[in-house]
């Protein structure tokens, strides 16, 4: 693997708190002037570090078994790391996946047994880059940044399994499935390799965040890093699942017939609802994340928010009749 202290300016210091730092790399790509002042951070931990810039903020990190980042292979770029290195530690990093995670399974024993089994993803497929503006622009249309999650795509493969964006499942930060959203604009749209039980998006959840949100599609989930049903019902392994994770759930179903099933389960389960009162051709979490932004969104959801069977079914009633309107 890459040592990243191999690749640091010349000029760098260690300090007592484990951080070394030298200029930062960063900035001027970030339309930032560049930093004279040594506010580039590295820290070590094993294999594994952190990235952080005090002057334009910018952070990125490399953990051993998991993708390398959109940010983290920019950053790496920066310093002048060539493009065939940069796919040859992603490749190590994924290929040193089962050693990672037995140091981390000794690490944290498991409470839930929740378990999926590890999925290869298809060996065509390689991160998407900034310059893959086809994809890029179909990624920022849901109105989510191909920066934030290991994007995949495959341009080199003839035919369907090319003009695809293959988004990996992970769960612990393991790949456990994936699904392809095609652009081709024939259906169907996704084809999915899914293990049954499996909620999306639990890797996207920060541990000291009290609420989860449930959507039903990943691109509600990935626009405002909720957990995503794949479907619009709660099966029993599901249930488990959400309910393993000890947060506040609230269950957001689309505004359509699909979503009113949606509601009498996640009330028949003692989850929160939450039925905003979006604009009529707003739909879905992922219309109004494009609509309102993602704190727009939040906040119609959070107000919307009711636990009480009375005032769910009564969000209800409103549902219906709104849809009814569209019709
Ligand atoms: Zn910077």
């Amino acid at each position: 693997m890459l040592d990243i202290t191999s690749i640091l300016p010349a000029k760098h210091k260690r300090t007592a708190s484990g951080w070394i730092s030298f200029n930062a790399v960063c900035c001027e790509h970030n339309g930032d002037s560049r930093d004279k002042r040594q506010r580039g951070g590295i820290k070590q931990n094993g294999e594994d570090w952190s990235y952080h810039c005090f002057n334009c903020g910018y952070k990125a990190s490399f953990k051993l078994g998991r993708t390398l980042s959109f940010k983290t292979r920019k950053l790496l770029s920066w310093f002048g790391v060539d493009q065939p290195t940069i796919q040859a530690m992603n490749l190590e990093s994924l290929k040193r996946k089962d050693m990672a995670q037995l140091v981390e399974d000794r690490a944290k024993p498991k409470i839930e047994n929740i378990q999926f089994n590890d999925v290869e993803l298809p060996e065509e497929l390689r991160l998407i880059e900034e310059t893959d503006t086809k994809y890029v622009n179909y990624l920022e249309s849901r109105a989510v940044d191909p920066g934030d999650y290991p994007y995949m795509i495959s341009p080199d493969q003839k035919g369907r399994q090319a003009e695809r964006i293959v988004i990996p499942y992970t769960y612990e930060d393991r790949i456990v499935g994936y699904t392809s959203r095609y652009l081709d604009d024939r259906k169907p749209k996704f084809i999915s390799e899914q293990q049954p039980g499996y909620v999306f998006g639990t890797d996207l959840q920060q541990e000291h965040w009290t609420q989860a949100i449930v959507v039903e599609g990943i691109f509600d989930a990935l626009s405002l890093n909720c957990l995503a049903l794949l479907h619009n019902d709660i099966n029993d392994r599901q249930a488990r699942l959400l309910k393993s994770l000890r947060k506040d759930i609230t269950v957001v179903p689309d505004q359509d017939e699909a979503g009113l099933k949606l509601i009498d389960r996640a009330v028949e389960l003692g989850f929160a609802v939450s039925i905003p009162n979006w604009a009529d051709d707003v739909k879905d979490v992922n219309d109004a994340v494009k609509r309102y932004g993602r704190l727009g969104t939040l906040i119609t959801i959070m107000t919307a928010r009711e636990t009480s069977k009375i005032k769910i079914e009564l969000a209800k009633k409103q549902l219906v009749k709104r849809i009814n309107v569209k019709k």
